[in-house]
C-alpha cells in the first residue's frame, strides 16, 4: 500500500481518520458482503438502504436527536443551504431573519438569504477585522425573526462559538460545516443544522442537513422540489441518485467516531488536546508566531497565526511543504497561516507540526541577529531576517 508522505492541514477538504481510508481502498474493489466496487453499487439497493438507515441512525445517537428531527444528506455544499433555507424558511416572510456576521463565512450566507426575504444583521464583526466574536450583551435578538442564523466555527479567521446563541422562542439555524461532529452539545436546541462533509467527517460530494419537523410544517410548497425540504425528507435522501460514495464515507466516519473514538465528549477532548499544543506554541513563541483571534474565541478546529512580515510566512510555508505539512496557507482572503486539524488529524501530527514550527522558530533567531549560525538564545523583540 501506498502511505501518504505529507500530512493534511487543510482547511478542506480535511483529514480522514487513517482506518476509514483503509476500508475505502478495500471498498474501492468489493464492498465487504456485497461483492460489487463502492462506485458501482446501486442507490435503489437494500444495502444502500441500510447505508443510509445507519448514518441517520448514527448521526441521531452521536448528537443526541430524537426522532422528531430530520436527518438529510444532500447536495450543492453548504453554499446550497445559504440559498436553500431562506427559501424554505424566509421567503413571504415580512419580518428580518436575525443574521450574526462573524466572518467569511457567514458574510456568505448573508447576501444568499437577502434574495429571498428580508435579513437583518444582530452584530457585525467587520470594524475588528472579524478577530473576536460577540459577547451575549452585544447582541439583541429579535423575537419576531422566523430564524436565527449563525456559523458555529468561522473557518477561514478561525473564531468559534462553544455556546448556543438565540432566543428559545426563536428557530435556530446554524452552520456547522466546519466543527461538525467535533463536540458534544444539547443539539435539540436547534431547529436547524447543516454542514457539508468535507471538513470533519467525509469528502466533497454530501452536506448534512438536520430539520426538526416542527419548523417543517410552516415550509412553502411552491418551490422546486429537489430544493423543498419536504420532498427531500419524504425520499429519505434519494429524490434523484445521491452520493453514494460519499455518504459511504461518512457512514464509515460516524462508526469510527462511536466505535473507536467513543463519541463527541471524547472526540472533543482529543481536539482540546491539539488545539492546545499549537495555542500553547504560538503563545510561547515571544511573538514570532502571532494568534489571530482573540484567545477566548479561539478555533479548535482552525488555527489561524501569523509571522511578523509576509515573507517570513512565505519561507514558512516552503519549508513546512518540504516537511510534510501541506495546506497551511491561509485563506486567500486574509493570508497567513492556517493549521486546520479536524476530527481525522491525530494528536502526533499536531505534535510534529508543533517540533517542526519550534525549529524554524529557532532557525530565523539564529540566523538574524549575532550573526549566521550562532546558537544564542534568541531575543525577544528580536528582528527577523532569513
Ligand atoms: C467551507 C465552508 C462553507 C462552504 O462550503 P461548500 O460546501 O464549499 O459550499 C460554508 N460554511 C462554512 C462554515 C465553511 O467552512
Amino acid at each position: 500500500m501506498l502511505t501518504p508522505n505529507q500530512t493534511n492541514f487543510s482547511g478542506g477538504p480535511g483529514a480522514l481518520p487513517e482506518t476509514v481510508l483503509q476500508q475505502l481502498q478495500e471498498a474501492m474493489l468489493a464492498v465487504p458482503g456485497v461483492g460489487l466496487s463502492i462506485l458501482g453499487i446501486s442507490h435503489r439497493s437494500d444495502w444502500f438502504a441500510g447505508v443510509v438507515a445507519e448514518l441517520e441512525g448514527n448521526v441521531r445517537r452521536l448528537m443526541g436527536l430524537s426522532d422528531d428531527y430530520h436527518v438529510l444528506f444532500l447536495q450543492g455544499g453548504a453554499t446550497q443551504q445559504f440559498s436553500m433555507l431562506a427559501m424554505n424558511l424566509l421567503a413571504g416572510k415580512t419580518s428580518p431573519a436575525d443574521y450574526v456576521l462573524t466572518g467569511y463565512w457567514s458574510g456568505k450566507a448573508l447576501p444568499e438569504a437577502r434574495r429571498e426575504g428580508p435579513v437583518r444583521v444582530v452584530w457585525d464583526g467587520a470594524a475588528d477585522g472579524f478577530r473576536r466574536l460577540p459577547r451575549d450583551e452585544e447582541m439583541v435578538f429579535s423575537p419576531e425573526a422566523p430564524y436565527l442564523h449563525y456559523v458555529s466555527n468561522e473557518t477561514v479567521e478561525g473564531l468559534q462559538f462553544r455556546r448556543i446563541l438565540g432566543r428559545d422562542e426563536v428557530p435556530r439555524v446554524c452552520d456547522m460545516s466546519s466543527d461538525f461532529l467535533s463536540f458534544p452539545a444539547d443539539y435539540q436546541r436547534f431547529a436547524m443544522i447543516y454542514a457539508h462533509a468535507q471538513k470533519n467527517i467525509g469528502p466533497a460530494g454530501v452536506t448534512v442537513v438536520i430539520v426538526k419537523d416542527e419548523v417543517l410544517k410552516g415550509m412553502p410548497d411552491h418551490l422546486p422540489s429537489f430544493l423543498n425540504y419536504h420532498t427531500q425528507k419524504a425520499a429519505h435522501s434519494i429524490y434523484n441518485t445521491p452520493p453514494v460514495f460519499a455518504m459511504y464515507v461518512v457512514l464509515l466516519v460516524t462508526r469510527w467516531l462511536l466505535e473507536e473514538i467513543g463519541g463527541l465528549a471524547n472526540m472533543d477532548a482529543i481536539n482540546t488536546r491539539k488545539a492546545n499544543r499549537l495555542y500553547q506554541a504560538l503563545d510561547d513563541s515571544d511573538g514570532f508566531y502571532i494568534g489571530r483571534a482573540a484567545v477566548p474565541d479561539r478555533s479548535r478546529m482552525n488555527v489561524v497565526f501569523n509571522l511578523r512580515t509576509p515573507q517570513l510566512e512565505a519561507q514558512f510555508l516552503e519549508a513546512a511543504e518540504a516537511a510534510g505539512f501541506s495546506g497551511l496557507k491561509g485563506h486567500r482572503s486574509i493570508g497567513g497561516i492556517r493549521a486546520s486539524i479536524y476530527n481525522g488529524l491525530e494528536l502526533p501530527a499536531v505534535e510534529s507540526l508543533v517540533d517542526f514550527m519550534d525549529a524554524f522558530r529557532q532557525r530565523a533567531m539564529n540566523t538574524s541577529g549575532q550573526g549566521k549560525g550562532s546558537a544564542a538564545a534568541p531575543k525577544v523583540g528580536q528582528e527577523v531576517e532569513l
